[in-house]
C-alpha cells in the first residue's frame, strides 16, 4: 500500500493524540503530560527510546532491517502563553496556555510517523530518529536535545534532518513550502539600560537626562540598519519595549528598552552584534552617560541545505502529484531553534498548509493567534511526507 494511503488510515488516530495534546497545552522546556501522551503513542512499537533529563524530550530511534544511513526527523510538542478564543470542541483546558503555532500537529503526525515506519521495519534500509521536542517557542530546546545527544542518539551522525511545521494562514491548505538557502531569519535579542542622574525637570542641566539619549539610540538603529547592511541581506531591528520615568516633572534615574533582532546571513549577524553594542556605546559617551548593553544570541538563521531542499521539493512533487508544491521566493522574518540541528546536519524545514478550506488563507488568523486554527486535513499529508522522506532518503544512501 502506498505510504500516503496508509497515513491517510491512521489519520482517525493521529487527529485523537492531535486533540488530546491541544486540550492540554504546556509551555517551555517541561512538558510532562505531552511527554507522556507522546510515549504512550510510541508503546509498542519496536523504538529505542530515551527521554531527556534537562528537559521532557523524547527520542525514539528506529533501526531497519537493512543496512543504511541514519535520517532525523523533528516534530515540536510546545504551546504558548494565550488563552484559546477558537471554540473549537477540543479546545484548550488550560487558560493561558494554547497550541496557536500547531506544535500539537506536529507531534501527532511524527508518533503517527513512527507508527507507520515501525510496520515497515524489516525493509528499511537504515536507521531513523524520531526527535520531539519541548522548548521551541524561545526555550532552545533542540539546543538542550543536541547537548543531551540526540544527534548521536543511533550511533551514527544523521546524514539529513528534516521538520515539518504547519501554517494557520497564508498557504492554502494542503501546499507545502520550502527553498534553498535561509528559510527562517536569526533571532537575537538586545536589552540595554541607559544610566542618567534623576532630578527636577525644570533644571535639566542640574541632572543627566537618559531619555533624550534613550531616544537617540532608538533612531540610530535604524539608521543603522540603512547604512550599514547590503539591502540584499537585510535585516530587521525593532525596538518593541521602551520605558523611563514616572511622570511629567520628574527625570529618571534611568531609561530601558528592548529590541528583536533578526538577519538572513551569519556574516550580518555577527555584524550585528558588534555594531550594535558600539552605536549604543558611542551614543551614551556623547551624552556623558552610561549604558549597559546586554547583547544575546537566541536562533540561529534557519539554512535549509540546497540538495536537501530540492530533494524535498522532488519528494512532494512526485508523492502529491503538481500544484501541492511550491518554492517560496522569501525566507520569512520568524525563526526557529531546528536551526541549531541544521548548523549540524544537512536539511531542510518544510512548511504545510493548514488552513481550513472554509477560511481565506490571506485573512487567515496567524499562527500566535488565539484565533489561529489548523485543519486536521494536514495530519495524514504531514505524515506521509515526513514517513516518504524519511524511506526515499534512506533509500538514497
Ligand atoms: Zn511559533
Ligand atoms: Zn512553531
Amino acid at each position: 500500500m502506498p505510504v500516503r494511503d496508509e497515513a491517510a488510515k491512521l489519520a482517525g488516530e493521529i487527529a485523537e493524540l492531535r486533540h488530546a495534546i491541544h486540550r492540554e497545552p504546556e509551555i517551555g522546556l517541561d512538558l510532562p503530560k505531552t511527554q507522556a501522551k507522546v510515549l504512550d503513542a510510541l508503546s509498542g512499537l519496536p523504538l529505542e527510546i530515551s527521554t531527556g533529563r534537562a528537559l521532557s524530550s523524547v527520542t525514539a530511534v528506529l533501526r531497519g532491517g537493512r543496512p543504511g544511513p541514519t535520517v532525523l526527523l523533528r516534530g515540536d510538542m510546545d504551546a504558548l502563553p494565550i488563552t484559546e478564543e477558537t471554540g473549537l470542541p477540543y479546545a484548550s483546558a488550560v487558560p493561558g496556555a494554547m497550541h496557536a503555532c500547531g506544535h500539537d500537529l506536529h507531534t501527532a503526525m511524527l508518533a503517527g510517523t513512527a507508527k507507520l515506519l515501525s510496520a515497515r521495519q524489516a525493509d528499511l534500509p537504515g536507521t531513523v530518529i524520531f526527535m520531539f521536542q519541548p522548548g521551541e517557542e524561545g526555550y532552545a530546546g533542540a539546543r538542550h536535545m543536541i547537548s543531551e545527544g540526540v544527534l548521536d542518539a543511533a550511533g551514527q551522525r544523521p546524514v539529513a534532518a528534516y521538520a515539518l511545521h504547519v501554517t494557520s494562514n497564508k498557504l492554502p491548505g494542503g501546499m507545502f513550502s520550502t527553498r534553498p538557502g535561509p528559510m527562517l531569519a536569526a533571532a537575537d535579542q538586545l536589552s540595554v539600560t541607559v544610566h542618567g542622574r534623576g532630578g527636577h525637570a525644570s533644571q535639566p542641566h542640574r541632572a543627566a537626562d537618559p531619555i533624550p539619549a534613550a531616544a537617540e539610540m532608538v533612531l540610530a538603529l535604524q539608521t543603522m540598519v540603512t547604512r550599514k547592511f547590503d539591502v540584499f541581506d537585510p535585516v530587521v531591528v525593532t525596538v518593541g519595549s521602551f520605558h523611563a520615568g514616572t511622570t511629567d516633572n520628574v527625570i529618571p534615574d534611568r531609561a530601558r528598552f528592548l529590541a528583536t533582532i533578526r538577519s538572513y546571513s551569519a556574516a550580518s549577524r555577527a555584524t550585528l552584534a558588534e555594531e550594535v553594542p558600539r552605536v549604543i556605546k558611542g551614543i551614551a559617551l556623547s551624552h556623558g552617560l552610561t549604558a549597559d548593553v546586554e547583547y544575546a544570541a537566541e536562533y540561529p538563521v534557519t539554512v535549509n541545505d540546497a540538495a536537501e531542499a530540492a530533494f524535498a521539493t522532488a519528494t512532494i512533487a512526485d508523492v502529491f502529484g503538481p500544484g501541492r508544491g511550491e518554492t517560496a521566493e522569501f525566507p520569512i522574518t520568524g525563526a526557529e531553534d531546528f536551526s541549531f540541528v541544521l548548523n549540524e546536519v544537512p536539511g531542510a524545514f518544510v512548511f504545510l498548509g493548514a488552513c481550513p478550506p472554509d477560511r481565506d488563507p490571506e485573512n487567515s488568523p496567524t499562527n500566535h493567534s488565539a484565533l489561529a486554527l489548523f485543519d486536521d486535513a494536514a495530519l495524514a499529508e504531514g505524515t506521509a511526507l515526513y514517513a516518504e522522506l524519511a524511506l526515499r532518503r534512506l533509500a538514497a544512501g
